[in-house]
């Protein structure tokens, strides 16, 4: 094994012993280079590397100790024997001080020659063997070091009091510290004062195999730098895995525990990432706000605090009224935004500690704790709502104005649990909506539950349709001069099969908000066009038609044709219709609105503006309008009103109604004292249960045949209301 492997050179300026050195090798299986004195043997040194190199002393010229210089000056190691008829101790220590690995004398004894030869060469290879294991040890590490100081996690070590004895670069950039700074210092300078106790038994873990720290969460805090960004928040999470360290397995003796090796790996990414995802469970993305749950959690803990407290707090429902139309008319993106603006309105709103969450949709809950007075708290909060959201939106050149309908409920007396407050604040808001819309009103116990709130009104107005459970009613418009019915006003009713009459106010707010209302109206300007046109073949006098509209049916782009194609379907001249719409649906798209109009105008259709005075007010628009009537809300005709001769509102109307030349109908009105009034200040027109409250077609008809209703005197108290007769 060792003949082919390993190089043997022979030098000497001895011919004979030359040959018979590589003979004697030869007959023992190695293989041998000569050299015939030094010089040679400095060539043959120079183009090859030996293992054993056999050296005379004494040379000519170049001689043995110049041969070992030379082999020192080229950085080779061959192990060198001295085979030297120099028998002077002198010579064998010189010889040896130059690293020689034997002296032998010649005459040698060929047995020391060949066993030292063989030593030699043993050794040698031992020491090669050795140089390439140290070799690839210093490689081994290398890497080791390489791939721990480029690891992604922080690797450690910890001596048994908990003071690093490694960390690798790693640490630098997460923590802002160098390893060298660390190296000696307690780990306890690391750790997060709110994470110090748990990072006791973890962090210089002694435990070893599965007992071990696995994947533990902990914060480490960053270096005090002016660094910015990196290091902003100081704090660094991490999941740490960490072990004992114990002297080596020797199961005799007993194992010392020698320090603790960790690996921490930051988890900032995945915390952020479960941040986010809580973030979205609790929030509602469009507005940032607390969500349901979110809400329900706050709820749930002012309620108990509440009860231990012994105080009183709030639940706002508000939902924005006919945010439908805008969504409808204007597209999801302007839906969108109104939504976030109106938030950050209603965001001012609140004090310190209360909530406002978003619902779902248009419906906001406000959460009021610590509420002292129902009047200065709730009812200041909610009234600055209102007052919040009068001013216009702006949003991609649309002038949008938007009001809320709010319904209060109060702890403790309107419900002990979240469920029933939230449930009543809703029915609360239900009966703003039923009465108009914008505005706020408290939870009372005699608030019934609207019907819509009980059942599926999706269904129940298909079925209404289909099962012709609806009907129209009419109700007489009355010229107060002559006392002629001058137009009816159709009203809707539902018949329902095991509920009975439901008033419109029950379920148009509803069917408003959920687009339903257009079935209905189509349905109402259908049967009332068909009622009139046979009023009309069966030659009674002529009369107006008053249809109510919603402003989400008018807001649709097709409305306009529509009723054109009716009219034709029907055969009814335009000028036997008017249309009712509330101000708030002008206001909403006040350009669209005027356009339409006038197309209604050249069908002859007239138009009314309901419920005058309720909305927006602005009578700066009015003259700007193509309407012809103004239909005063009976609010302003109220029997209180009168009582307290709180006559403003009314004669303002009509001052300017007579102005801009448009026609003034009252509502409601029920006494004789109303009509005076309004006669008084030159109204034309009024309706109201004192002329007829709204009745069956069969039964208008036959009004219309008759004469003229005779009115009241003013002069003449008393007397009732009857028809003329002749
Ligand atoms: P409105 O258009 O302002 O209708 C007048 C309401 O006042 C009617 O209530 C009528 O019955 C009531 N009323 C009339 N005279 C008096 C009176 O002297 N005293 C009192 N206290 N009330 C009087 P109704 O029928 O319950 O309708 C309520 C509202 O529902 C209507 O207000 C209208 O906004 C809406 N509505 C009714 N029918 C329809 C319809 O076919 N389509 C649409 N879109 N809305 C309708
Ligand atoms: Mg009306
Ligand atoms: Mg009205």
């Amino acid at each position: 094994m060792i003949k082919n492997e390993q190089n043997i050179l022979v030098i000497d300026d001895d011919p004979v012993m030359l040959r018979s050195l590589k003979e004697l090798l030869a007959i023992h299986d190695y293989d041998t280079d000569v050299a015939t004195g030094g010089e040679q043997a400095i060539c043959l040194i120079n183009n090859k590397d030996y293992d054993l190199i056999l050296l005379d002393l004494h040379m000519p010229d170049v001689n043995g100790y110049d041969v070992m210089q030379h082999i020192k000056s080229v950085n080779q190691t061959p192990a060198i024997i001295i085979v030297s008829g120099e028998n002077s101790f002198e010579a064998a220590r010189k010889a040896c001080s130059g690293g020689t690995y034997a002296y032998l004398s010649k005459p040698y004894k060929t047995n020391e020659l060949l066993n030292t030869v063989r030593l030699a060469l043993r050794e040698k290879h031992l020491k090669k063997l050795n140089s390439v294991v140290q070799h690839q040890l210093k490689e081994s590490e290398r890497l080791h070091r390489y791939l721990v100081n480029t690891s992604p996690d922080i690797i450690y070590i910890l001596d048994p009091q908990g003071s690093f004895t490694f960390i690798n670069q790693r640490i630098e950039s997460l923590l802002g510290f160098s390893p060298e700074e660390l190296i000696g210092k307690h780990y306890s300078i690391l750790i997060h004062q709110d994470d110090a106790k748990h990072a006791k038994y973890v962090f210089n873990e002694r435990r070893v195999g599965e007992r071990a720290s696995n994947n533990i969460e902990l914060r480490l805090k960053c270096k005090d730098t002016d660094k910015p960004r990196y290091f902003e928040n100081k704090m660094l999470p991490i999941e740490l895995s960490s072990m004992g360290i114990y002297t080596g397995a020797n199961n005799n003796k007993k194992n010392t525990y020698l320090g603790t090796y960790g690996v921490a790996r930051d988890i900032t990414e995945r915390k952020i990432a479960e941040e986010t995802i809580t973030y979205q469970a609790y929030h509602d993305l469009l507005t940032r706000l607390p969500n349901r749950s979110l809400l329900r959690d706050r709820l749930n803990l002012a309620i108990t605090q509440a009860k231990r407290e012994n105080e009183m707090l709030a639940v706002m429902f508000l939902d924005l009224d006919r945010f439908k139309n805008i969504n409808d008319s204007l597209g999801h993106i302007t839906g969108d935004e109104l939504l976030q603006q109106v938030s950050a309105r209603l965001k001012s709103c609140l004090r310190e500690g209360d909530t406002l969450a978003r619902f779902g949709g248009d419906e906001f809950t406000l959460l009021l704790p610590k509420i002292t007075n129902r009047n200065a708290d709730a009812k200041k909060i909610a009234e600055k709502v209102a007052y919040v959201l009068k001013e216009p939106f702006f949003i991609d050149n649309n002038e949008l104005y938007v009001s809320a309908s709010i319904g209060i409920s109060l702890y403790p007396q309107d419900g002990q649990n979240m469920d029933t407050l939230i449930k009543n604040a809703d029915i609360a808001m239900y009966h703003v909506k039923g009465q108009g819309k914008n505005g706020f009103q408290f939870f009372s116990d005699e608030m019934d539950t609207p019907y819509y709130k009980n059942l599926s009104l999706d269904t129940g107005i298909h079925k209404a349709l289909d099962n012709e459970e609806f009907t129209l009613l009419y109700q007489p418009q009355i010229n107060v001069s002559s006392g002629e019915i001058v137009g009816v006003e159709a009203l809707l009713r539902w018949h329902h099969p095991d509920l009975g009459c439901i008033m419109p106010s029950e379920f148009i707010p509803f069917a408003e908000e959920t687009g339903l209302i257009i079935d209905i109206d189509n349905w109402v300007i259908k049967n009332a066009l068909c009622e009139i046109s046979q009023w009309h073949q069966s030659g009674l006098p002529e009369v107006r038609m008053a249809i109510n509209i919603s402003a989400c049916h008018l807001a649709r782009e097709n409305f306009v044709a529509e009723i054109a194609q009716a009219l034709t379907d029907f055969n009814v001249p335009g000028r036997y219709i008017e249309i009712e719409i509330t101000e708030n649906a002008i206001m909403e798209d006040m350009e669209g609105v005027i356009h339409k109009l006038k197309k209604l105008r050249k069908l002859g259709i007239s138009v009314a503006i309901d419920d005058f005075g309720t909305g927006y007010s602005s009578l700066t628009y009015l003259h700007k309008l193509p309407i012809h009537t103004l239909k005063i809300d009976r609010t302003f005709l109220q029997v209180e009103r009168f009582a307290n001769d709180d006559h403003t509102i009314v004669n303002t109307i009509v001052a300017m109604a007579k102005g801009l030349k448009l026609n003034v109908i009252a509502e409601g009105i029920e006494s004789q004292r109303q009509l005076d009034y309004l006669r008084e200040i030159g109204c034309t027109e009024a309706q109201g249960f004192l002329f007829g409250k709204p009745v069956e077609a069969t039964l208008i008809k036959s009004l219309l045949t008759k004469k003229p209703f005779v009115l009241p005197d003013a002069n003449k108290p008393g007397l009732g209301l009857h028809r003329k007769q002749h």
